[in-house]
């Protein structure tokens, strides 16, 4: 007997059918002889609707009525599919992110999660209760209503499985795990059994959709098992766990892309200390993630510098920027979206080399221009011409031989 978390995403309950066969599977799982917790997403696309209907009747969104609006899709499904669980004879409660003891900071639509207290999620469990507890969402130390950031189920999922000390956390999507790169671009992609948390991080942080980045931090952080897959065909997905030395630790484990983030460039900024310093403080400060950075060697004591940001803060990036650089004279702030970044990501590279000529050869040999490149001990990344990303991917998916064998 073991206690799972079994988390269900949008997909799996996307409709009254699926929150039905979500519900007999969770029957069958409990009938097995388990404890489950369910931690279930906001049904279909319902998140998406809701800030479309916020977006048509005003353009200004204060923090915490959106988090107020969006937590409502949640509630939705968790207390549907505890009516699915009753009609199948399982005792199944429905609990908020602050009823479960989710405490949060004060960032709205962004927050973190501090605590979690599972005093009642425990009691239900203990009374032979399936406790079905809505994603995304928690009550910050001021007791009002937050959310996680966009794709936080996974979060919810993961915090709850550390704080109930569960044997594994699974997350059930419409796939069947997480694979060597996006299988609507290569169609021989193939399903990785296991990765660890390093890997999983990194795919999760360059545009690989399967899990929430902060969900794979917090499992890192916790030693929490994930066991990514497919509530439609239930079958073995990807674990994600601490490395252990029977995992084959392979050179190149996936190809990922992103084309989420846009550049801006300065141009003729004055090349002496700190101005870098005051401008990424500026960003910082805004809360904008910045990802990839080059600087050029400078012409006349002035130099170029790129970064790259998320397209949903470009223009706050660009006001800040705008606002921070003319101050040091002469100089043109640029934007493009039409970039994207294509990423290497295996544990094994950090001790071959090598790595980063052939990622570099197969995109010349495709003709495609490298705009900026960043690395980390297991990733090599690159920002080309949007346009060129799936031509990219199946390149680099097919030079370090990461198809299905067999
Ligand atoms: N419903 C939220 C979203 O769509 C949270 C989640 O799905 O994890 O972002
Ligand atoms: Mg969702």
């Amino acid at each position: 007997m073991a206690l799972i978390v079994q988390k269900y995403g949008g997909t799996s309950v996307n409709d009254d059918e699926r929150i039905k066969i979500v519900a007999e599977y969770i029957a069958l799982t409990k009938s097995k002889g388990n404890d489950v917790v369910v931690v279930v997403s906001a049904m279909g696309k319902q998140t998406d609707q809701l800030i479309r209907l916020a977006n048509d009747v005003s353009t200004v969104h204060p923090g915490r009525e959106m988090d107020m609006l969006l937590t409502a899709g949640e509630r939705i499904s968790m207390s549907l599919l505890c009516m699915a669980l009753s009609e199948l004879n399982v005792q199944a409660a429905s609990f908020t992110g602050s009823q479960a003891g989710i405490i949060t900071d004060t960032v709205h639509t962004k927050a973190s999660i501090l605590e979690i207290k599972p005093d009642r999620i425990l009691k239900a469990l203990n009374d032979g209760f399936v406790p079905v507890v809505a994603g995304f969402q928690g009550m910050s130390v001021e007791k009002e209503i937050t959310t996680l950031g966009r794709g936080g189920s996974d979060t919810t999922a993961v915090a709850l499985a550390t704080a109930l000390q569960a044997d594994v956390c699974e997350i059930y999507t419409d796939v069947s795990g997480v694979f060597t790169a996006d299988p609507r671009i290569v169609p021989n992609a193939r399903k990785l059994t296991a990765l660890d948390y390093d890997e999983m991080l990194e795919i999760a942080a360059n545009g690989g959709k399967v899990l929430a980045l902060r969900s794979v931090e917090f499992a890192r952080r916790h030693n929490v098992s994930i066991h990514v897959r497919s509530s439609y065909t239930w079958e073995p997905g990807t674990w994600i766990k601490k490395e252990e030395k029977d995992m084959e630790e392979a050179l190149v484990s996936a190809v990922t892309h992103d084309i989420s983030e846009a550049k801006i460039t300065a141009t003729k900024v004055p090349d002496k200390p700190g101005i870098a310093a005051s401008l990424f403080r500026k960003l910082a400060d805004k809360s904008i993630n910045v990802d990839m950075i080059v600087q050029n060697t400078s012409v006349e004591g002035n130099t170029d510098i790129s970064f790259t940001v998320p397209k949903t803060d470009l223009e706050t990036a660009l006001n800040v920027t705008r606002e921070v650089l003319p101050q040091l004279g002469g100089t043109e702030v640029l934007a493009d979206s039409d970039v994207a970044k294509v990423s290497i990501i295996g544990a094994g590279m950090k001790t071959q080399p090598g790595v980063t000529a052939l990622t570099f050869e197969t995109l010349a040999g495709c003709d495609i221009n490298i705009e900026m490149i960043s690395t980390s001990p297991i990733r090599i990344s690159c920002l080309i011409r949007k346009e060129a990303v799936e031509q990219a991917v199946l390149a680099l998916h097919a030079a370090f031989n990461l198809e299905a064998t067999g």
